[in-house]
């Protein structure tokens, strides 16, 4: 066959007939079938559901799959997007076969011999698994005899074929099997698709699954040390029962002060180290939102009526120990379901690894935005804790769940709670010994000490009372179970009047209305008003610095309420079935109301559990064992919440009869790991002091103390989370920081943002780059120019406005920097005023003054910023930025527009401080950045006065309109890909001349990295042509930047005046004698005319 043309000039090795038989054989199973495979499994599972799949079913898979296998679709913990397209046909089947399950097996079942006559999808798929094998069986030789490759591929055809007519009802493969059937084959093919059908080995059949040598349980893993000597940060987890949250140390912090612990603030106001354990999944199982957030979503998709398909879960950690617990039936294992609060399932695995996920990149994230030296994640040590009372097996289970969130086994500890607690403990001691005054010495030498863990209610009195934003909208819904209550907000004007305010008169007026709805009745008909609040607020908008006060006022009786008897549980009085009773007569009882009943009447007598309305407490005799009923919010074991005491007062006036022995019932209603209990509610007998003959209101008190136990105002500074500067500012960062987190971990931000930028003319160039080096988040920009903002100038240069242009318009580089401001008040921008002296156009000696400060000016600005951006209309007036940014070792980014083509560029930097020229080149195929020419290098005439001698049109280049957002953009992008080289500004270029330019190794995370871009538009075609630096460049060689250093302005002045000179100086004037062919080509740009003005300044 050796004779035979081929359809490319690749030449063709001779192959004999039986490598060609394998090797076709290869290529239909590694393109058509694989494809056919995918598209069946797309049938299956949508794609952008295959991802959350593939980590449900993750601890399944695994144990099914080889290594080569995993990477494939679980190398990158957290890697978002997968498609059927990156798996080779043995994961298709695993995954056909394990994860389809709506997919039925072949009649004798999956990975076994079929049955004649089986035409079902499965049995086909099976088949082309089963030839796949006995091909790979003669990969040693990489032959197949002419038999077995006849009978090969007739199967493999009629499989293909019957697949595809189950799949679509089409047979469009047909074509595309005989192509491979006359296809001609390299012995670099022959070798490539031997490695492809190699490494798409087949599925592991055995069961068993070997443990990996990283299993080994707490306590076990002794040889371990608890913290490698590398690490530099230990990261702790606390994945807790009602509430989680993360906290960090670095080595240094810790070996100063073992205390020096960071811990993350979830909600700025609450100042909570913590959130709740609450995870939410949308629809397609994916996290959407954790702790607080989670809630909230929850809450308005609930509102809403869109909750039904997600997942909730809430505390949901003890599940696990309910599981555990249970050794009996359920072991905890990794194929373990938890349900969330409508009993919908999960795997359990699945949830607490999304769960320690979304800890774990939290905490990253935090850490990155501390701007800390960076830290590599296999220096973290990673912990987290668990409680005591676990066993092994749900140790194990977190430890998997951690490695399955992307955390390495290796780096990892599980700690019990209690144990960390205590070692915590200890260094309290340690610490305030070293203390002067020893005034903590709670432990010395011999103390024991009894850590308590009071799980997931906190011992002292949590939030229970929301003011929502919806408090002031009197139709607003309360949630299920939330009771509502009324108060007044009293917000001043000034932090005087805040605190002039009387509050002995605001409470003793409360005080008077409550008492007033007691001896009324009105209490009776809405119990509410028994319950009342104060707020008294003051917030300064200017610093987002809020202050508040509440009150919660309560009558007091002039006479103690005492204790009649010890307080009982409700679960001592009533038996589990009378407390099912009351629990539907309670039920029964709210929902007759629009919202909660926060207070009631309950007969709690044996077999006659009533409840009723608390206007209806006079229809009980006083014989029966009526309880006068509350919801409770006091957590404390004994004693009952202060919304009892109004009640009190309103029992006490209108109850007849006797009233020692006053029983109440402290409902406390609670709801721990899905399961509602109320059987710490409290029944107390309480002596109430006849108030029946009180003359007037009682004394009320109720101002809250603050967090210092102070009778004062509580204080949240919000400047955080509310200044919209600071607010832009983070969201800004946080949309860059999700692109470096997605796709570009190696991306520097830090380095962009501090760069500082020079952008020298601010015309439609200047502020489409001003724009979108903002969006890379570049902080430090300063515009130059000398021109005003004009009439046309709005719908071209993307700041400006009809506004800037009125009243001979505003001066361009303070508006464009005013307007960078306003779309981002974080940017620092600034806008000069400046005329560029340009070779060409002569210094008369009354402006020599003028021009020399205009020279100090624009060399200060080059010394003061990073790069700088050449974005002038006219070739000359870029002579000296030019040179000096070269004099100075600037990165130069410099863009021309032409009618429809125009050039980005960046100007070589060179190494040599002694501004010595380039070495000569080897070879053209690569210019190292310290050798790459500057904008002039390619002319072979100094820069002139262009405008001289010109009419207005041929002064002013028009160029399309999309031209300079395309050059700007391009721009843009060159410096940032420049930044993000190792070498910055002497980053070799990449140009399109040679063929490996879009596919060798890239050392710039971006990728290419340019000399020059030139595009033409009439043909939307863009080269990237590079040229050397020349030697008798008029603006960078080292001739010009060596005048320039010793003679200064003198030189300068020597160029303005006189063009020629600097022609003679570098020699282009002996070399144009030399050659008279030598072509010009120099972009001018700008539709502007702004030039006009400095010709004529
Ligand atoms: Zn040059």
């Amino acid at each position: 066959m050796g004779d035979k043309a081929g359809p490319s000039d690749t030449p063709y090795f001779n192959l004999d007939k039986s490598s060609e038989n394998y090797i076709r054989l290869c290529r239909l199973i590694t393109t058509i079938c694989s494809s056919l495979l995918r598209h069946i499994l797309s049938s299956h599972i949508k794609p952008v559901n295959l991802r959350n799949e593939l980590d449900i079913n993750r601890t399944s898979l695994e144990q099914k799959m080889n290594t080569q296998q995993k990477n494939q679709i679980y190398l990158k913990a957290g890697c978002k997007s997968i498609e059927a397209q990156d798996l080779d046909i043995s994961v298709l089947y695993i995954l056909l076969r394990n994860i389809c399950t709506k997919l039925p097996p072949p009649k004798t079942g999956w990975g076994k011999p079929l049955q004649k006559g089986d035409n079902s999808e499965s049995a086909f798929i099976e088949r082309v698994r089963q030839i796949r094998n006995s091909i790979s069986a003669h990969n040693t030789h990489g032959k197949v005899s002419d038999t077995d490759f006849q009978q090969y591929w007739e199967e493999l055809e009629h499989s293909i074929i019957e697949m595809e007519k189950q799949l679509t009802g089409d047979v469009v493969y047909r074509g595309a099997i005989s192509a491979i059937k006359d296809m001609k084959f390299t012995k670099d093919d022959a070798e490539r698709y031997k490695l492809e059908i190699q490494q798409s080995e087949d599925e592991k059949e055995s069961e068993p699954q070997d443990l990996p040598k990283d299993k080994a349980c707490v306590g076990s893993n002794a040889k371990k040390p608890r913290c490698s000597p590398n690490s530099k940060l230990v990261a702790a987890i606390d994945f807790g029962t009602a509430y989680s949250g993360h906290a960090f140390s670095s080595r240094v912090d810790f070996e100063n002060d073992p205390l020096q612990i960071k811990a993350h603030k979830w909600s700025k106001s609450l100042l909570a180290h913590k959130t709740p354990t609450s995870a939410l999944f949308d629809e397609n199982k994916t996290l959407i939102a954790f702790g607080y957030e989670a809630e909230k979503k929850f809450r308005e998709l609930s509102d809403d009526g869109k909750h039904h398909d997600h997942y909730f879960f809430e505390r949901f950690k003890m599940q696990l120990y309910n599981k555990s617990g249970d050794t009996k039936q359920t072991m905890l294992t990794n194929k373990s379901m938890i349900r969330d609060i409508s009993r919908k399932e999960l795997p359990a695995m699945y949830v607490f690894s999304k769960a320690i996920e979304y800890m774990h990149n939290h905490l990253l994230n935090g850490l990155k935005e501390q701007d800390d030296d960076k830290i590599a994640e296999e220096n973290i040590n990673w912990v987290l804790t668990v409680p005591a009372i676990w066993n092994d097996s749900a140790k194990q289970f977190m430890r998997d769940a951690a490695k399955q969130a992307g955390i390495n086994n290796d780096n990892l500890t599980i700690a019990l709670e209690p144990e960390a607690a205590s070692m915590y403990c200890k260094k309290i001691q340690l610490v305030k010994l070293k203390e002067p005054k020893a005034e903590f010495q709670i432990f010395s030498p011999g103390n024991q000490y009894l850590i308590l863990d009071a799980g997931g209610d906190p011992v002292g009195m949590p939030c229970r009372i929301n003011v929502e934003f919806s408090a002031f909208d009197q139709d607003a819904k309360t949630p299920q179970r939330y009771l509502p209550m009324l108060g007044e907000l009293h917000n001043t004007n000034t932090v005087d009047k805040f605190k002039e305010c009387d509050k002995k008169e605001m409470i003793s007026e409360a005080g008077k209305k409550i008492w007033d709805s007691i001896v009324t009745g009105k209490a009776l008909d809405t119990p509410e008003l028994l319950a009342t609040f104060l707020l008294l607020t003051f917030a300064d908008l200017k610093k987002y610095h809020y202050y508040y006060w509440f009150c919660f006022p309560c009558l007091c009786p002039s006479t103690d309420i005492t204790f009649d008897q010890e307080p009982k549980k409700l679960k001592d009085k009533l038996t589990p079935e009378e407390m099912e009773q009351f629990l539907q007569a309670y039920d029964t009882f709210q929902d007759a109301y629009p919202t909660y009943q926060g207070f009631f009447v309950a007969v709690l007598s044996k077999g006659n559990i009533v409840i009723e309305d608390v206007k209806h407490m006079n229809k009980f005799e006083n014989t029966q064992e009526v309880y006068f009923g509350f919801c409770d919010p006091s957590n404390i074991e004994d004693y009952p919440g202060w919304p009892l005491r109004n009640f009190l007062m309103l029992i006490s006036y209108h109850w007849k009869g006797d009233l020692r022995g006053v029983n109440v019932l402290c409902l406390r209603d609670r709801s721990r790991d899905g399961t509602r209990d109320i059987s710490h509610s409290l029944l107390l007998s309480l002596n109430v002091p006849d108030i029946k003959n009180v003359p007037e209101c009682p004394k009320c008190v109720g101002w809250e103390k603050n967090e210092k136990h102070k009778l004062a105002p509580r204080f949240v500074n919000l400047s955080a989370s509310m200044d919209p500067t600071r607010l832009a500012a983070s969201a800004v960062d946080l949309n860059l920081k999700l692109m470096r987190w997605r796709l570009l971990p190696e991306l520097d931000l830090d380095l962009i943002s501090r760069t500082k930028c020079l952008l020298l003319g601010a015309g439609t160039l200047g502020c489409n780059v001003a724009r979108c080096l903002m969006g890379w988040g570049v902080r430090t920009i300063t515009l130059v120019d000398n021109g005003r903002v004009s009439y046309s100038n709005p719908v071209r240069q993307s700041l400006f406005q009809f506004e800037d242009c009125v009243k001979g318009g505003k001066p361009k580089a303070e508006a464009a920097a005013e307007a960078m401001k306003k779309i981002f008040p974080g940017v620092n921008a600034k806008g000069l005023s400046l005329s560029i002296p340009m070779p060409g156009h002569a210094v008369p000696e009354s402006a020599i003054d003028g021009v020399k400060k205009d020279v100090e000016t624009l060399q200060d600005l080059v010394n003061s910023h990073d790069a700088v951006f050449l974005l002038l209309d006219t070739r000359e007036s870029r002579w000296l930025p030019t040179l000096m940014a070269a004099e100075k070792q600037k990165i130069v980014i410099c863009s021309a527009l032409g009618f429809d083509t125009y050039l980005v560029m960046r100007h070589g930097v060179r190494s040599d401080t002694e501004g010595a020229d380039p070495a000569p080149l080897s070879s053209y195929s690569s210019i190292p950045g310290d050798q790459l020419g500057c904008y002039f290098c390619n002319d072979v005439v100094a820069p002139g006065n262009s405008l001289k001698d010109r009419t207005l049109d041929q002064q002013c280049t028009v160029s399309r309109p999309g031209i300079s957002y395309m050059a700007s953009a391009l721009a843009v992008e060159l410096l940032v890909s420049v930044l993000q080289h190792p070498e910055l500004g002497k980053a070799p270029a990449d140009t399109s001349a040679s063929d490996e330019h879009l596919s060798k190794d890239f050392v710039c995370p971006l990728r290419l990295v340019p000399h020059q871009i030139r595009c033409f538009v009439s043909r939307f075609q863009q080269v990237l042509p590079a040229c050397k630096a020349f030697d008798k460049c008029t603006a960078c060689s080292k001739t010009v930047i060596e005048q320039f250093r010793q003679d200064g302005f003198d030189f300068l002045r020597r160029a303005f005046n006189d063009p020629s000179y600097l022609e003679d100086l570098t020699g282009l004037t002996q070399m144009h004698q030399e050659t008279l062919d030598a072509e010009v080509w120099g972009f001018s740009d700008d539709e502007e005319c702004s030039s006009m003005e400095v010709s004529s300044s």
